[in-house]
C-alpha cells in the first residue's frame, strides 16, 4: 500500500500519520521528494483500513501495490535511485563501466588488467577471488589472497574492487576489503545470504539467478533492502532457455521491464550472458542503447591461458575499441562513459 500526500504537507503532519499507521504494525518508508510525498507501508497491510487513512485532509490517496517487492517497486519510489558507491555513481547520467578478469591469478594478471581498463574508460575492477565453479575439481579461486591481490591493484590504480561473496561468514571481510559485493547468479535465492547483505550499507550487486524470473530477482533485492540496505544494483547476466549455442540467454527485455518496474539500476553482463568474447562487443553496445546503466566485462590480458572464462573473455585491447565505440552511442542517448 502506497498513502500519497498532497504538496506541502509539514513536517509534524508526516510524522502524525506515520505514527497513526505504524501502531497498527507496519513499518513506514517515507520518501519525499520536489513533486511528491510518498508514504510506502511495507509489512502485513491487512488490518490497515485505507478509508480511515483516506479520511486524513492531507492525504491525496491511497493506493495498492499489487506485486510481492515494496521497497525495490518503482510506485514507492518514483525517481530512479543514483547508488554512490565513494563516489562513484551507478545509475545517473554516467555508465558504470565495470571490467577485469573472471577470477585473480596473480599479483601482475590483476594490476596491468586494472590499469590496461582503467586507462580505456573503466570505472570498477572486477575480479572473482571465491569462485562458484560447477566442478569442484575446477579452479575455485586465490580466495583471501586474491582479496589482497585486488587490494594492491585497487592501490595502484584507485579502481573501486567487484568481486563475489560466496558465503555469509565472510561478510566482515568483504565489508572491510570490498567496494561492492557481488551475489553470483548461482546465490541469488542463498536467502541467508542475502538477509546478511542486508545488514550492511555496502553497494550490493546483484545477478539474476540462471532461471530466475524478473519478480524473483526482484524479491531477493526485496530481502536485502528488508534488513536496511538499499544500495543494490542489479544485473542481468542471461538465462537457460532451450538455446544451447550461446552460454545463456541475454535476456535485454529485463532493461525495459526493470527500469518500468524498479528504481533500483540495472546493469548488463554480456560476457556470462553469451559465453562467447566475440558476442561481448554487439550485444554491450545494444545494452547501452536501450538504456543499461552499466556494463560487467570480462577482460584478460592473455584469454587463452585464463584460469576461468578464456572463451569469452576480450583482451584489453579489443576493451578499449569496444568503450571508444560505447562512447559514442552513449552520447546519442544523452548519457556519458
Ligand atoms: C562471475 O561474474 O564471475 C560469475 C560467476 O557470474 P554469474 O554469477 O553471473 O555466473
Ligand atoms: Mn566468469
Amino acid at each position: 500500500m502506497i498513502v500519497i500526500l498532497k504538496q506541502g504537507t509539514t513536517q509534524k503532519e508526516i510524522d502524525n500519520i506515520t505514527d497513526a499507521i505504524e501502531k497498527k504494525g507496519v513499518k513506514v518508508n517515507p520518501v519525499i521528494g520536489k513533486e511528491l510525498i510518498i508514504l510506502g507501508l511495507v509489512g502485513d497491510t491487512s488490518k490497515i483500513d485505507h478509508t480511515q487513512i483516506e479520511a486524513n485532509r492531507n492525504v491525496e490517496k491511497v493506493m495498492h501495490v499489487a506485486e510481492p517487492f515494496k521497497k525495490a517497486n518503482r510506485m514507492f519510489h518514483p525517481e530512479p535511485s543514483i547508488i554512490d558507491v565513494n563516489g562513484n555513481k551507478i545509475g545517473g547520467n554516467k555508465i558504470a563501466m565495470i571490467a577485469g578478469p573472471c577470477s585473480v591469478e596473480s599479483e601482475e594478471q590483476i594490476t596491468s588488467i586494472a590499469e590496461d581498463v582503467k586507462k580505456s574508460g573503466a570505472n570498477f575492477l572486477r575480479g572473482g577471488a571465491f569462485k562458484p565453479r560447477t566442478s569442484p575439481y575446477a579452479f575455485q579461486g586465490l580466495k583471501y589472497e586474491g582479496l589482497e591481490l585486488l587490494k594492491k591493484a585497487k592501490e595502484k590504480t584507485g579502481l573501486p574492487i567487484v568481486t563475489e561473496i560466496m558465503s555469509p561468514y565472510d561478510i566482515d571481510k568483504f565489508v572491510e576489503d570490498v567496494d561492492v559485493i557481488q551475489v553470483g547468479a548461482r546465490n541469488m535465492q542463498n536467502f541467508d545470504l542475502l538477509k546478511e547483505l542486508g545488514k550492511t550499507n555496502k553497494t550490493i550487486l546483484l545477478k539474476r539467478g540462471l532461471s530466475a524470473t524478473i519478480e524473483e530477482w526482484l524479491m531477493s533485492a526485496e530481502y536485502i533492502m528488508a534488513g536496511g540496505n538499499e544500495n543494490i544494483v542489479l544485473c542481468e547476466r542471461g538465462i537457460r532457455t532451450f538455446e544451447t549455442y550461446t552460454r545463456n540467454t541475454l535476456d535485454l527485455s529485463a532493461v525495459p521491464a526493470i527500469k518500468k518496474l524498479s528504481h533500483l539500476p540495472i546493469i548488463i553482463d554480456p560476457s556470462h550472458a553469451t559465453g562467447k568474447w566475440w558476442m561481448v562487443d554487439p550485444l554491450a553496445k545494444a545494452a547501452i542503447a536501450i538504456g543499461a546503466d552499466g556494463l560487467i566485462i570480462e577482460v584478460h590480458n592473455d584469454p587463452a591461458n585464463a584460469l576461468c572464462d578464456g572463451q569469452q573473455s576480450i583482451k584489453p585491447s579489443v576493451y578499449n575499441n569496444l568503450v571508444t565505440e560505447l562512447r559514442l552511442i552513449a552520447k546519442a542517448i544523452g548519457r556519458e562513459i
